[in-house]
C-alpha cells in the first residue's frame, strides 16, 4: 500500500491578456478552481491507477478543504489521514497569459501546519505502508519525522520540490530521489555539471540509494550503484505538462511497492506521464490503468 505525505492546495487560475505589474489591475477570464498540490496530486494519480493509496496531509476547515477531500475520495484515496483545521487550506493564485507563461503566488496555509506531531499520531498509517512518497511543500521537519518513523522493510520515495538542501538522514532514506533538471541543479549547486548522467552521479554521491532524473519529453534517467539507464519517453502530442512529474512519481512509487525493479517501474511511470501530458490540467489529466494499457 502507498502512503503519500504532502501538500493539498486549491489552485485558483485566471487567464489574462497580460500579467499585472506593481500597482496595476487587469481583467481576466472567469475563475477556474482545481484541486492541486503535489501530495494531493500524487495520491489521486496513484489511486486512479488502482493503487491502494492513503494521504497524510492537512487542509483548512473551509470550502477549499472540502473540494480537496471530495476529489481524493472520488479517486478512491483513503482520507482518514487528512487532518482538518489550524489554518486556511493552502492556495495557489495562478495567472496565465496567452503564451502560457504564468505567475504564481502560493499561500501554504494548512500545509505549513502539518507537523512532526501529526506524523507521530499517524504511526498506524505509516506502519501499514509499503512505500511512502513525500515532497517538500510541507515543513522539512515533518519530512524528517516521516523518515524517522518509516516501518522496517518499507521504501521511501522523495520528490524534493520545491528544492532546498536536504539533511543527510533524508537523503540516505531516498530510494529513489526523483528530480527534474531544475531540482537537480538546485540540489547540486554551482558544480552540477551539464548532463543528466553527471547529475545522477553527483546526486548518488549525496547518499540516496537510487536516483531518477526526469527529462520531460526525453524520458528519465534511472541510476543506482549498479549503473544508469535511460528510460525513453513515449512519443505523444503534449498539450499540458502540468502534473506530469506528480503522476510519474506516483506511478513509480506504486510499481515499486508491487515489487517491480526500478527501471521497470520507471518505464511504466513514463507511460503514465505520457498520457497525463496529452490532457489539460493536473488531476483531471491522470489516467486509469486501462488508459495506460491502451497507450
Ligand atoms: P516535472 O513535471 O516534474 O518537471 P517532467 O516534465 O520531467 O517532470 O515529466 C515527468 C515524466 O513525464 C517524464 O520523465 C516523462 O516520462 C513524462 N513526460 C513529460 N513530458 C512529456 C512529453 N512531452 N512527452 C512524453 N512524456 C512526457
Amino acid at each position: 500500500d502507498l502512503l503519500v505525505v504532502g501538500s493539498a492546495n486549491a489552485d485558483l487560475v485566471i487567464g489574462v491578456e497580460r500579467r499585472p505589474g506593481a500597482g496595476e489591475t487587469v481583467l481576466g477570464t472567469d475563475l477556474a478552481l482545481h484541486p492541486g498540490g503535489k501530495g494531493a496530486n500524487q495520491a489521486v494519480a496513484a489511486a486512479r491507477l488502482g493503487a491502494r493509496t492513503a494521504l497524510l496531509a492537512r487542509v483548512g476547515d473551509d470550502a477549499h478543504g472540502t473540494l480537496l477531500l471530495d476529489s481524493q475520495r472520488a479517486a478512491g484515496v483513503d482520507t482518514a489521514g487528512v487532518l482538518v483545521g489550524g489554518a486556511p487550506t493552502g492556495v495557489a493564485l495562478i495567472t496565465v497569459d496567452p503564451s502560457g507563461d504564468n505567475s504564481i503566488v502560493v499561500s501554504p496555509g494548512a500545509n505549513g501546519r502539518l507537523t512532526p506531531d501529526d506524523v507521530r499520531a499517524a504511526a498506524p498509517l505509516l506502519g501499514s505502508a509499503r512505500v511512502v512518497s513525500a515532497q517538500l511543500e510541507i515543513p522539512l521537519e515533518t519530512v524528517e519525522e516521516v523518515v524517522r518513523t518509516l516501518p522496517a522493510g518499507s521504501r521511501f520515495v522523495l520528490n524534493p520540490s520545491p528544492p532546498r538542501p536536504l539533511p543527510p538522514a533524508v537523503l540516505a532514506a531516498c530510494d529513489p530521489l526523483i528530480v527534474n533538471e531544475h531540482e537537480a541543479r538546485v540540489l547540486l549547486g554551482a558544480d552540477a555539471g551539464d548532463t543528466p548522467g553527471r547529475w545522477a552521479e553527483a546526486l548518488l554521491a549525496l547518499g540516496p540509494r537510487s536516483v531518477v532524473v526526469t527529462l520531460g519529453g526525453e524520458g528519465a534517467l534511472v541510476a543506482d550503484s549498479a549503473g544508469a539507464v535511460l528510460v525513453p519517453a513515449v512519443r505523444v502530442d503534449a498539450v499540458d505538462t502540468t502534473g506530469a512529474g506528480d503522476s510519474f512519481t506516483a506511478a513509480l512509487a506504486w510499481r515499486l511497492g508491487a515489487g517491480e525493479r526500478l527501471a521497470d517501474a520507471a518505464a511504466y511511470a513514463a507511460r503514465v506521464g505520457a498520457v497525463a501530458v496529452t490532457r489539460e490540467g493536473a488531476q483531471a489529466s491522470f489516467p486509469t490503468a486501462e488508459e495506460v494499457a491502451a497507450l
